[in-house]
């Protein structure tokens, strides 16, 4: 199983957390602010890392969650790291999925779902293409890669034409490979970057560009599934 780093000040959720984490079979460090877990992410490999958002002041430093999320993104960019929120505030998640977390749980969650959504997310960082490219299960030339420092996808040697909204459309899809994500969580994303064409948001907008997103990914092995109600789901479909 996993080596994991569980950062949570709430001594009585750390306590819970860390046994259940550990009845699921894995070992677990668990710290309650941001020193520690730097501490203990320069001395120890870890294959991820579950971290509150609201962490306390470290001798009167701020240090909140998204502090040590961005710390371990310059440090150990492939590191999978799944971010605990105390609400259900949009900002603090699209925050942190652009600060580079991998998935998030709004707090209070339910301890089947993190143990089901770790296991997605320890899953998806082994698989040899993620942190830089998908790989799907079709031939070499269907095959799916993402450079998010470019930022640029291929689709085996053909670079993909994308714009922005399509762009961080599929990334979220990517990166949520087997998930559902919400509409909400996309309509999000685009209202940070500046508008396209002056076409409005919405969802309408969203599903114009799954649309097309679905157009240019025809042959590539890759669905986009339309969950109705939640969202879109990539999906890898059988050869
Ligand atoms: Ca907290």
């Amino acid at each position: 199983m996993a080596h994991l780093l569980l950062v949570e000040d709430d001594e009585l959720l750390r306590d819970g957390l860390c046994a259940q984490l550990m009845h699921a079979g894995h070992s677990v460090d668990a710290v309650g602010d941001g020193a520690q877990a730097q501490a203990l992410l320069e001395s120890t490999r870890l294959d991820g890392v579950v971290l509150d958002l609201g962490l306390p002041p470290v001798h009167g430093v701020p240090m909140d969650g998204f502090a040590v999320l961005r710390w371990i993104r310059q440090r150990l960019p492939h590191l999978p790291v799944l971010i605990l929120t105390a609400r259900d505030d949009i900002d603090d998640r699209v925050q942190g999925l652009n600060a580079g977390a991998d998935d998030y749980l709004t707090k209070p969650f339910d301890m089947a779902e993190l143990l089901a959504r770790l296991g997605a997310m320890l899953r998806r960082s082994r698989m040899p293409a993620f942190g830089g490219s998908l790989q799907t299960e079709g031939a070499p030339q269907h095959r799916l890669r993402l450079d998010p420092q470019l930022p640029m996808a291929w689709l085996g040697d053909e670079a993909m034409e994308l714009t922005h909204r399509e762009w961080s459309l599929l990334t979220l899809l990517v990166k949520q490979l087997g998930q559902v994500v919400g509409r909400e969580e996309v309509l999000a994303v685009w209202q940070t970057q500046a508008p396209e064409g002056g076409a409005a948001g919405g969802s309408n907008a969203l599903e114009v560009y799954v649309h097309r997103l679905r157009r240019k990914l025809q042959d590539s092995g890759l669905g986009i599934r339309n969950v109705r109600g939640l969202g879109y789901m990539l999906e890898l479909q059988a050869p």
